[in-house]
């Protein structure tokens, strides 16, 4: 964690754990945040809610993009499709296909670098990380290195300086997100995961079963509420 401080950095943030630790992590490497979220119709949108008091936990500026136009053309994805059910599992089967959403990440990290080039600011910045890789192509290092070119090139001569895209964990995993979350003294307790969006934590879907796991793996205390305390089968 010896990356160099930067100025201001314009954060995706959805409101849960990956987004919200790498927001504290940039602002413990002295960077200036601003989160920007993505309200996509997102079966889940319930984590738009926790991220506001985030924000106000953290005292930084959020806003708020409307994409709900563009999600209805989104559909075949069990986030944005009512008709398409989240599947229980674990995060890394290959039945959490369904969850993916076409293209979200150029999407939301297209809008984030204009943003972030029209602020002057040195980083946009994103929370994935190593257990997304296997289902989520737009979560893997390839795209991002990639992605990042292509920005630096469609901005050329616009760029603050040492602009760069960010995702500080793409390389770790979940667990040591918990843990260095834990460090930073992130409140867990505000944070939302589950992609079925109900008032707590189902427990079983493939976010939230990998959420539980983090926690065990980091031997980090967890302060969520689910429906469904059972330890799920899934998670060995
Ligand atoms: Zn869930």
């Amino acid at each position: 964690m010896t990356k160099p401080s930067s100025k201001y950095a314009v954060l995706i943030a959805s409101g849960g754990m990956d987004s919200t630790v790498t927001a504290y992590e940039l602002r413990a490497r002295g960077s200036e945040v601003s989160l920007l979220s993505f309200d996509y119709g997102q079966r889940h949108r319930t984590e738009l809610d926790h991220l506001g008091k985030i924000a106000e936990r953290l005292g930084v500026p959020h806003q708020s993009v409307d994409l709900t136009d563009v999600g209805r053309l989104l559909g075949g994805s069990a986030l944005t499709d009512a008709s398409v059910e989240v599947p229980d599992g674990h995060y890394s089967d290959q039945s959490m296909r369904s969850t993916v959403v076409p293209n979200r990440n150029m999407i939301m990290l297209s809008i984030a670098a204009g943003v972030a080039v029209s602020r002057g600011a040195d980083i946009v910045a994103f929370g994935a990380h190593a257990g997304d890789h296997p289902i989520y192509p737009d979560c893997r290092p390839t795209f991002f290195e990639q992605l990042g070119k292509a920005v630096q090139a469609g901005n050329e001569g616009f760029l603050a300086d040492g602009f760069r895209l960010e995702a500080p964990f793409l390389h770790l995993t979940k667990a040591d997100i918990a843990r260095r979350g834990h460090e930073l003294g992130v409140p867990f307790e505000l944070t939302w995961s589950c992609y079925k969006g109900g008032s707590v934590h189902c427990g079983t879907c493939g976010t939230c079963v990998e959420r539980r796991e983090a926690f065990t793996l980091a031997s980090v205390a967890d302060p969520t509420e689910y429906a469904d305390r059972a330890e799920p089968e899934a998670s060995r």
